[in-house]
């Protein structure tokens, strides 16, 4: 048997040597090709110093690049057990500074991993639960958070939600959020037949940093509005807006009645919630 670069087996053997068949219901596409796991993991650099947290190692492919980039503290929550014969072979060849948590990676909080350290999160999502992990980060009720970037693999089509911006089809609750207490931007797609298996649809990197001080809002608040107004996102924000005070709640922050969610900004989203 050849091993790769770290004197460890390549990916295709570990998911045979382990009976890794990729299930559907964990969002299991595995990266199996290291230099591009290397080339995601070198968007969080520098990585030492920091406590890193990947979630779904699956296989362990982006472990391993993270580790052999320099991360010392890094900790990988899987959900499914099968995974996990392979990556404490990974903790054996990285020794102290590889942690391996079995647990649905929806009921951690990163605060919990920091130790005192600047958080990474860098991940390669399972896309059935990607948008709710990027959610509950970024609308977590203490700000700044833990985090200080995230790197962070979605279907193309939820990256486009996350950085988009006001007047275009894919601005929407989520690009609100995440334009509210990030600067976000794509990194670069990942086409389908670079996973085992190949999903449907491009994939793509996005990037996240926390803004420290972003314009003051209460959360539950900037929801509300949001969910009322993308809730009917092609009628008029007087009708969309009306349980909340439509009309008249508009016109005391300056919008236009007649315009539509899709063209307002973080900051007028704001200005309503601070004004309910
Ligand atoms: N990081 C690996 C890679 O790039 O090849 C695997 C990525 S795969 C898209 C998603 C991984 O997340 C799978 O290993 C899956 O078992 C795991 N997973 C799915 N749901 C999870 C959850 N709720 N918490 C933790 N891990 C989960």
């Amino acid at each position: 048997m050849s091993l790769a670069f770290d004197g460890l087996p390549p990916l295709r053997e570990v998911l045979a040597e382990h009976g890794l068949d990729p299930k559907r219901s964990l969002g299991q596409n595995f990266l199996l090709d290291l230099n591009l796991t290397g080339k995601i993991a070198r968007q969080a650099l520098p990585l030492a110093g920091h406590a890193v947290i990947e979630v779904g190692p699956g296989p362990g492919g982006l472990t391993r690049a993270l580790l052999a980039e320099g991360a010392d503290d890094l900790t990988v929550i899987e959900k499914d057990e099968r995974t996990l014969p392979a990556l404490e072979a990974i903790a054996a060849r990285y020794p102290g500074r590889l942690r391996v948590l079995h647990a649905d990676a929806l009921t951690v909080d990163p605060a919990e991993l920091a130790r005192g350290k600047p958080v990474k999160i860098v991940a390669n999502l399972p896309y059935n639960v990607g948008t709710q992990l990027l959610t509950n980060w970024v609308a977590s009720p203490s700000w700044p958070p833990p985090w200080v970037q995230a790197v962070l693999m979605f279907q193309r089509e939820v990256a486009e939600r996350i950085v988009a911006r006001p007047g275009t089809d894919h601005y929407g609750r989520l690009g609100v959020l995440c334009g509210w207490r990030t600067r976000a931007r794509i990194l670069f797609d990942v086409p389908p037949q670079a996973f085992t298996p190949p999903p449907k649809v491009t994939s793509s990197i996005v990037d996240l940093r926390p803004i420290e001080a972003p314009l003051s809002a209460d959360l539950a608040t900037l929801e509300r509005v949001t969910q009322a107004a993308f809730g009917q996102r092609r009628k008029m924000l007087r009708q969309s807006l009306k349980a909340l005070g439509g009309e008249a709640l508009l016109e005391r922050v300056g919008i236009d009645p007649q315009r539509r969610a899709e063209t307002l900004d973080v900051s007028e989203f704001v200005a309503l919630a601070n004004a309910l």
